[in-house]
Formats: structure tokens, C-alpha cells, sequence
């Protein structure tokens, strides 16, 4: 090949990475935005448009040393032994299928179990091979593991870092049964120094390697822990999360482990605990979650903004119509994902899209000059602000769950209201996993509250706690 010709290749290569949204992604999301049901297709939505969805791993490794209530889990989790050769081929066969139907660039949880129960070196492996097949990974974790563990993931024997950024979801809560030092919580106040040392722990990480991080703090509410939610916020909000996530308990995995009456919480009066807690400039200290979505509002509610202080400032009001505007606005003019790009693949990707869409200018300047206003005026210091993102996860009950996939599966439509509900839900599902046997991205609902319990029966036989000989060799597929 010549050296015009290497240039050229390059140049157009460059072309490619830096549009607007590549073809490939363009498909993706066109799919995706095809396949909404009508429920789902509103103003602000960002499926279809920006993300095709969060992913999901599964049966990689689904043991778990705690002993929480509710676990999603089924029964049989718990009997499959940690494997690390077994969980680098399905996270790798996982994510593969991911990158042919998804293309390059979402997020992913590297979840199963407990994720600190993998050795260091193949949980490094998982977020090496994930972020190879274009996944920016979450490792979703209980918290309860030491620095030179985070360590050990972060940086080679050697001493050299092996990423420059690293995800944590860590779920902190008084549902968790086996904490060291906190075996069984009676409240959520007595975690809240665990909380603070989590973070602490990614903060020296930063300070000796340079990895920096993005942890999301996530909570199981309860009747029982729903009056302590606004006092979680408010007292971690300031510790390093960047995004706090609520899951009002359903009814999904071992019914041993369900304690309760779920029922009694709605979506309103959990989102209402965490508004007081948050400590939002909008009136009644609300966190809107209407101007951008994020699937079906039934299954989440979010609001993206920033503290300035203890002063949260929402980026979208959505009851401003010229907040709504210039949200549609942005969503056009961007489309796609950002996700594992080069900083300056970036600024050219985002320079040609304003250049393909200039009407954007006025409404991004106009939002800006509003976002300031209701922060307090541009005398704040900007420097010290701090993003934050909330979101209540609401999990469907197995039991609508099978209904309503047994409907999609068959192509027909439910008639019964709350079966036609589960059905627009997992339509318009955020958060899915893979199925490279079958073909099929399934939602995480249908995961744990239909699927789980078969493939962690088949899990198993394949991956016993104790090895039956000292020779088996673990084969690396699951039923999918
Ligand atoms: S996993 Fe369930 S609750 Fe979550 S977005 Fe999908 S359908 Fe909704």
C-alpha cells in the first residue's frame, strides 16, 4: 500500500468515527425507536434516539456471599461455584452478540452475583474484553471489599494501570444481610460511614494512579426502609457518588427472601422521599423527570443536573415548554452515543453535528442562560459543581413479568390492564440482556423473574461448588 494511499484510508476512517452518528449505530437506533410501542414514542425520549439501552450480563457468575431481603437472585444461585474461565467466555460470547445488534458504544453491568467474589485479574479481564467490544462496563458490586482488592482490579502486578476510568455500582442498603461489620443493619444510618469509605477508597485510587471513577449508589426501598430514603440523599450526596438509583422491591427471585408488603409503595411516594432528600431549586423541591426519558416512565424516572453546594439545579424543568424545545433540540442534533471516544473524536463529532443543525445555537444558548438563572446566577462557583443523576428503577413482579413475555414471545396482546402494562414495559425496556443462542435481547425483568431460575438449575450441574473431578473442564455455554 502506498503512503497516499494509507493516508487516504486514514482520512476517510477519521470521516467515519467523527459523524454525527455512524451508519451502524444509525441502524441500531432506528430499530430500536421502530420497535417502541406507541406508549413510549414521546417527546424527550432518548431510546431510539440517543442510547439503544442499557445491557446486562447474566449466569457469568451468579454466586453471591450475602443473604439479602429480597434477593433477585433464584434459589439456586448460590450453588453455582465462581468460575473464572467460564465467566471470561460468557461475558466475551455476551457482549459480542450486544455489539452485532447494539453497535459500538453503550453501557454495560458486568452483574451477577457478587462481582468481588471474581479473582482481580479476571474481573480486569471482563472490563478489558467489554470495553474491546465497545460496552463502557459497570461492575455491580455489594461494596464489601478492601482497597488492595479495587487495586488489584485497577492497576497489573506490575504496578501499571490497567484503565484510566473505572465504573461501580454499589448497592448500599438495610435490605443486605452479611456486611462486615454491618451483618444485619437495622437502619440505614448505620451505613452511611460504609458509604463514605467506598467512595474514599475510588478518591485514593485517583490520588496514587490517576484511575478516575463513576459510582452509582443503588438502594432497594421497602415499607420498612422508605422513611429513611431522603436522610440517605442528604447524607451521601456530598461522599462521590454521581448517581443515586432507587429500586422499590418487586416481587422477583427467592420468594424465601421476600419480606413485607411491597404493594404498599408506589412510584409517587418513593420519588417523593427522594425529592426531600435532594434538596432541588425547583419549586417544592421538585426533581422533574418528564423532559427526558429514559424508556417507560413505569419503569424509570430520571433527572440529570448538578449541585452547586447542597443546591441541586435539574438540567431539564419539564415544565417549561422552552426547556422541552431545546431538549428535542439536542436530541436531534446529536444523535447516538458519545460513549469510549477519544476526546477529540468528540469535538469533531460534535462540531459536524451543530454544523448539520445550527438551529440548535439559540436554543442551547437560551437553555443556558435559564439554567443559570434558576442555579442563582452565574456568581456561583461553576468550578466546584457537581453532577449528579437520580433514578427510580421499578422492577416489574415475575409473575405479570411471564404473562406479558408470553405474549411478546407468541405475537399476540394482552387485554388485561395490568398484563397490557408489563407488555408496553418490557416493549420499551431500558436495560436488557443477551441471548446469543436464541437470538434475542431479553429484559432484565424477564431475566430474573422468568429466566433465572432454569439457567441457574442447568448452572449448576455445569459449574458445582465442588468439582465432581479434579479434571472436569467447565464448558463455557449456558442455556440462551
Ligand atoms: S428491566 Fe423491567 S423495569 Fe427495567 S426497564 Fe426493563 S422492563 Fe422496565
Amino acid at each position: 500500500m502506498t503512503t497516499v494511499s494509507r493516508i487516504l484510508q486514514k482520512a476517510q476512517a477519521f470521516e467515519l468515527a467523527t459523524r454525527p452518528v455512524s451508519p451502524k449505530e444509525e441502524q441500531a437506533l432506528a430499530k430500536r425507536w421502530h420497535d417502541l410501542p406507541a406508549s413510549a414514542k414521546s417527546p424527550g425520549q432518548l431510546l431510539g434516539k440517543r442510547s439503544t439501552g442499557c445491557e446486562a450480563t447474566h449466569g457469568v457468575f451468579p454466586k453471591c456471599n450475602f443473604s439479602c431481603k429480597p434477593c433477585y437472585h433464584s434459589a439456586d444461585a448460590n450453588k453455582v461455584r465462581v468460575d473464572g474461565p467460564h465467566t471470561i467466555a460468557e461475558v466475551t460470547r455476551q457482549m459480542s452478540y450486544m455489539n452485532s445488534q447494539r453497535g459500538f458504544g453503550q453501557f454495560a453491568q458486568l452483574i451477577g452475583g457478587e462481582v468481588s467474589l471474581l479473582d482481580p485479574e479476571d474481573h480486569a479481564a471482563c472490563l478489558s474484553i467489554m470495553r474491546r467490544l465497545g460496552r463502557m462496563p459497570m461492575s455491580f458490586t455489594h461494596g464489601d471489599f478492601d482497597y488492595d482488592y479495587l487495586r488489584s482490579v485497577a492497576v497489573d502486578r506490575r504496578g501499571r494501570r490497567r484503565f484510566s476510568h473505572l465504573s461501580f455500582a454499589a448497592h448500599f442498603d438495610s435490605t443486605m444481610v452479611g456486611r462486615s461489620g454491618a451483618k444485619k443493619p437495622k437502619s440505614e444510618a448505620e451505613l452511611v460511614d460504609m458509604r463514605g469509605e467506598f467512595c474514599a477508597m475510588f478518591d485514593r485510587l485517583r490520588s496514587e494512579f490517576g484511575i478516575t471513577s463513576y459510582l452509582a449508589h443503588n438502594m432497594t426501598v421497602t415499607p420498612e426502609n422508605l422513611d429513611q430514603v431522603a436522610s440517605v440523599v442528604e447524607q451521601s450526596r456530598a461522599q462521590g457518588w454521581r448517581l443515586f438509583s432507587f429500586q422499590p422491591a418487586a416481587y422477583i427471585g427467592d420468594p424465601t427472601r421476600w419480606k413485607g408488603r411491597f404493594r404498599d409503595l408506589t412510584s409517587d411516594t418513593v420519588w417523593s422521599e427522594v425529592e426531600s432528600g435532594a434538596g432541588s431549586v425547583l419549586p417544592n423541591g421538585r426533581l422533574p423527570y418528564e423532559g427526558l426519558r429514559f424508556g417507560d416512565l413505569r419503569c424509570n424516572r430520571v433527572t440529570w443536573g448538578v449541585y452547586l453546594k447542597d443546591r441541586y439545579v435539574p438540567v431539564v424543568d419539564d415544565t417549561s415548554a422552552d426547556d422541552m424545545a431545546a431538549a428535542e433540540e439536542m436530541i436531534r442534533t446529536f444523535p447516538g452515543s458519545m460513549v469510549l471516544q477519544s476526546r477529540m473524536q468528540g469535538s469533531v463529532r460534535i462540531f459536524r453535528s451543530v454544523a448539520a443543525n445550527p438551529a440548535v445555537l439559540p436554543h442551547a444558548a437560551r437553555w443556558a442562560n435559564r439554567f443559570v438563572r434558576r442555579s442563582g446566577g452565574v456568581t456561583q462557583n461553576w468550578l466546584k459543581a457537581r453532577p449528579a443523576t437520580f433514578v427510580m428503577h421499578q422492577f416489574i413482579d415475575a409473575k405479570r413479568s411471564k404473562e406479558a413475555w408470553a405474549h411478546i414471545k407468541a405475537g399476540t396482546r394482552a387485554t388485561e390492564p395490568d398484563i397490557v402494562e408489563a407488555q408496553e414495559r418490557l416493549e420499551a425496556c431500558s436495560y436488557s440482556m443477551a441471548h446469543p443462542d436464541s437470538d434475542e435481547l431479553v429484559p432484565a425483568c424477564v431475566q430474573h423473574g422468568v429466566l433465572d431460575p432454569e439457567e441457574n438449575k442447568s448452572l449448576v450441574t455445569l459449574l458445582p461448588l465442588r468439582p465432581k473431578s479434579a479434571t472436569a473442564k467447565p464448558d463455557s455455554q449456558i442455556p440462551g
